[in-house]
């Protein structure tokens, strides 16, 4: 089965989450609205498992009460995500960012459930925190960090994922070519746009084929390891 394991369900209209169908997807959330629809999303979409989260670049909209509702949720969901820290795009509010990431991290290693992480520009200071707080199952969403931190991260049982913009980012290219299959998942990061691309589930066919170019093996063989992969992210 293919993997999405990062897309933001909620972004979609119920007409599109229906072509998704036959694709095992992440939802993600923003903050307190978008967790609460993924979680009715997955009533009506069995293949869309439901993360909650409060997204860095939301983060100065949200307040502590938002924070404690969100995280009062999280038994009803099958992981945490999008979390973590951009100092890319909002530097500003990074001090807010990693004391809120540090909750969720805290959150994650207490339930043992799978934390999905942005953290541009913040690799390694990301890598530290969800390590010190000895979380189990992480994933690094869209990666274009170091390409020595990807030896760490693959001992650490954590994993990667690459995003269909993966044609035509170099960066991101060399993070594929890189890494090993067995630390690699797929994600569309729907629906994003990115440079004039369209993010949406549906591109995972042609990415996992894409994959199985560069990795010189067959699109089946990579859609099962991918497969595998999620299983021991999702946990
Ligand atoms: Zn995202």
């Amino acid at each position: 089965m293919l993997v999405d394991s990062h897309c933001h369900t909620y972004s979609f209209r119920i007409e599109e989450l229906e072509n998704f169908k036959d694709i095992l997807i992440v939802g993600v959330s923003e903050d307190y609205q978008s967790s609460i629809r993924n979680l009715e999303l997955s009533t009506v979409f069995p293949n869309i498992l439901p993360f909650l989260g409060a997204h860095p670049w939301s983060l100065p909209n949200i307040k502590d009460k938002e924070i404690e509702m969100i995280i009062e949720l999280v038994e009803k969901f099958k992981g945490i995500g999008e979390v973590g820290l951009d100092k890319k795009y909002s530097r500003k509010s990074i001090d807010e960012q990693v004391k809120i990431f540090r909750l969720f991290c805290e959150v994650a290693s207490e339930k043992n459930l799978p934390l999905n992480v942005h953290a541009l520009d913040t690799w390694r200071e990301c890598f530290n925190i969800v390590t010190s707080y000895s979380v189990k199952h992480v994933l690094f969403h869209w990666y274009t960090g170091p390409i020595d931190l990807l030896n760490e991260i693959a001992s650490q049982g954590y994993y990667i994922s690459i995003n269909p913009a993966v044609v035509i980012q170099p960066k991101h290219m060399k993070v594929l070519e890189k890494a090993e299959l067995d630390m690699v998942l797929t994600e569309s990061d729907g629906p994003y746009l990115y440079r004039g691309m369209n993010l949406n589930p549906l591109k995972i066919r042609r990415l996992v084929e894409y994959i199985a170019k560069v990795k010189d093996a067959s699109p089946e063989y990579v859609e099962e390891v991918v497969e595998e992969n999620f299983k021991k992210f999702i946990c």
